[in-house]
């Protein structure tokens, strides 16, 4: 799918006497024709804010367009900042001029001189007509990336969207041939089997839509395929096979195509203002490194402690020797102290410990390769959940699946409001 940036500038949009309408629409228009905005920004009539906008629009999207600033006027600086982000110039382009000389005179009136650099655009540039006034709008390719430049006001810049530039979106990504869209829904705790049992009669062939199963590391992923008569017809189709898969599968689904339990668990913390620390043995820090590997979290994450050996767990989580001694390191009883134990050294909400047996050396009858006790801690409630698991599997594949089990044990207890499930 193309990613679209909007940008919107203009000082009365942020002094809050004008609404920011356009960006509204422009969302609205692009997911229809199956562009999806990654986001927006809103900057004053300001060189230097406006050249961020662009610049972090074409960083992060394929697409940037932006509404406003074309007029004649000081304060119109839209086009000159974005030809100069693109490192492109400017040329008067004599067709241009003369209809805006025509334009004047048909008022009799003497062009302002000011009015000649809305006749100025970089060469290769479509020129998008304004029917409604006098600023044209224009849209150019650099590289990948598409850039185009639409008038502020929102008659203006409807009619220039829907006569000029949505053809030229059309035909330069031919979004009409992408009948077919794509989904990935993600599952854990199910396994596959389970999961097709679950999903039980949608997993019939169809000829709307079809679905395959893919185990990925713990997970089962859900690829959706949907092809409707057009666009529109198969993002319907997809949102009522989506439904129906979430009721079947509930809790169980951690998230949509690029998100992680991760991004999942960083968005409930934050949403919720609860802050987590952990207490890793056989994980070894990959936990932590899960969670720290997206940027912002340490406003919702205290710390870790990777309490390896026996004498670290008792150092460092005060892990009583006798437990140690009478339950082994891997075991429930050690799970909760090491739970309680780093709750106790930091000011954090939750805990999560993990102590289990990686292999491949290092199991025994009783507690094979893969047995793992997992335990969450709610500080405030004092209230406890331990899971054993068996997983199997080599060494990598159990400590992912550890880890993972842990943040989708902290998901649910999230998302049910501080139960169990
Ligand atoms: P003009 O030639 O009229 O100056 P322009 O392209 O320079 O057009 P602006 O000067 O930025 O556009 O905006 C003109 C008017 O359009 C603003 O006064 C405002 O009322 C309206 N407008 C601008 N941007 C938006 C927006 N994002 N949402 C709603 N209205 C807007
Ligand atoms: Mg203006």
């Amino acid at each position: 799918m193309k990613k679209a940036y909007i940008i919107s500038t203009g000082t009365e949009l942020l002094l809050g006497t004008t609404m920011d309408s356009n960006s509204v629409y422009l969302s609205e228009k692009l997911r229809d024709i199956g562009i999806k905005v990654i986001g927006k920004s809103t900057v004053g009539d300001s060189r230097i804010h406006i050249k961020n906008a662009f610049e972090l629009g074409l960083k992060s999207a394929d697409i940037v367009i932006s509404s406003g600033g074309l007029g004649p006027t000081l304060d119109d600086l839209t086009k000159e900042t974005a030809c100069e982000t693109m490192g492109v110039k400017l040329e008067i382009v004599e067709d241009e001029l003369r209809k805006l000389e025509e334009f004047f005179k048909r008022r009799k009136r003497a062009m302002p001189k000011i009015n000649k650099k809305q006749a100025m655009f970089p060469q290769g540039a479509i020129i998008l007509k304004n029917h409604l006034g006098t600023a044209p709008g224009m849209c150019l390719k650099t590289g990948e990336k598409l850039v185009a430049l639409l008038p502020g006001p929102p008659r203006e810049m409807k009619r220039m969207y829907l006569e000029e530039l949505e053809p030229v979106l059309k035909n330069e990504f031919e979004l009409e041939k992408n009948k077919a869209i794509m989904k990935t829904i993600k599952v854990l705790g199910p396994g596959e089997s389970q999961v097709e049992e679950m999903l039980g009669d949608l997993m019939e062939d169809n000829r709307q839509y079809s679905i395959a199963l893919l185990a990925q590391e713990g997970e089962v992923h859900i690829k959706l395929t949907v092809e409707g008569q057009d666009f529109n017809d198969s993002q319907a189709i997809m949102k009522q096979i989506t439904d129906e898969i979430e009721k079947r599968l509930q809790h169980n689904v951690i998230g949509y195509d690029d998100e992680t339990l991760a991004l999942k668990i960083a968005e409930l913390m934050l949403k919720q203002g609860k802050t987590l620390a952990l207490a890793e043995s056989c994980t070894g820090g990959l936990l932590a490194k899960m969670i720290t590997d997206l940027p912002g979290s340490s406003q919702y994450f205290w710390g870790s402690a990777t309490s390896y050996s026996n004498s670290a767990k008792t150092a460092i989580l005060n892990v009583k020797t006798e437990t140690l001694e009478e339950y082994g390191a891997v075991s429930e009883e050690v799970a909760r102290e090491m739970a309680a134990g780093i709750l106790n050294n930091s000011a954090a909400d939750f805990a999560l410990a993990v102590t289990g047996i990686a292999g491949p050396e290092g199991g025994s009858e009783e507690k094979p390769v893969g047995t793992v006790f997992i335990c969450l801690l709610n500080g405030h409630g004092q209230d406890y959940q331990v899971k054993k698991m068996s997983f199997v599997g080599d060494r990598d594949a159990i400590r992912a699946l550890s880890a993972k089990t842990a943040l989708d044990l902290l998901r649910r207890y999230l998302i049910s409001g501080g139960v169990h499930k």
